[in-house]
């Protein structure tokens, strides 16, 4: 796991560093609330991370600004993948928290562009629908929309 160190009192990682510009990064897109630049290791061609500006850990600490320019974002990097590469097929992806298999402690979602025979296999194992456990976690689940609005 990368680490995390303080800066001036302000938490300070290796996306902040790049944000910064103070190791270099492929960035091909930024504005002022995220920076976009290509994963060191890709695992796919083309495969960009969008990471916000300002260091955020997870999805649970993304406000609702943030959360809209980095799908904002995405939506202009696909959009440049295709134009460049003639990326057809995309998979948007973040992993949040250590279980998820995050490794960089500062949010950012994966842009993975997808090829024929390409090695990533996201493919989940069918299962049977067990409607008696749907029921219960539609129960659980179920937000008015007033309450979820104000869970960002
Ligand atoms: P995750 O496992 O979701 O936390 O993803 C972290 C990603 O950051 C990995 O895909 C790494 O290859 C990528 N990464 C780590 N350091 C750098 C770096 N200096 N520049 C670009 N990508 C990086
Ligand atoms: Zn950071």
């Amino acid at each position: 796991m990368l680490q995390l160190f303080y800066l001036g009192g302000k938490i300070m990682c290796i996306f902040c560093k790049i944000i910064n510009k103070e190791i270099p990064s492929y960035t091909i897109y930024e504005n002022d609330f995220v920076t976009c630049f290509l994963d060191i290791s890709q695992a796919t061609k083309g495969h960009t991370l969008i990471v916000p500006k300002k260091h955020v850990q997870d999805i649970f600490s993304l406000e609702k600004k943030e959360a809209e320019e980095i799908m904002k974002a995405a939506v202009v990097v696909a959009n440049v993948l295709k134009e460049k590469l003639g990326t057809k097929d995309i998979n948007l992806l973040n992993n949040s928290g250590q279980l998820a298999g995050q490794t960089v402690m500062h949010f950012h979602l994966h842009v993975l562009p997808r090829y024929e025979n390409d090695e990533i296999d996201f493919h989940q194992v069918d299962h049977e629908p067990n409607f008696l456990e749907l029921d219960k976690l539609y129960s659980c689940l179920l937000y008015t929309s007033d309450a979820a609005d104000d869970l960002i």
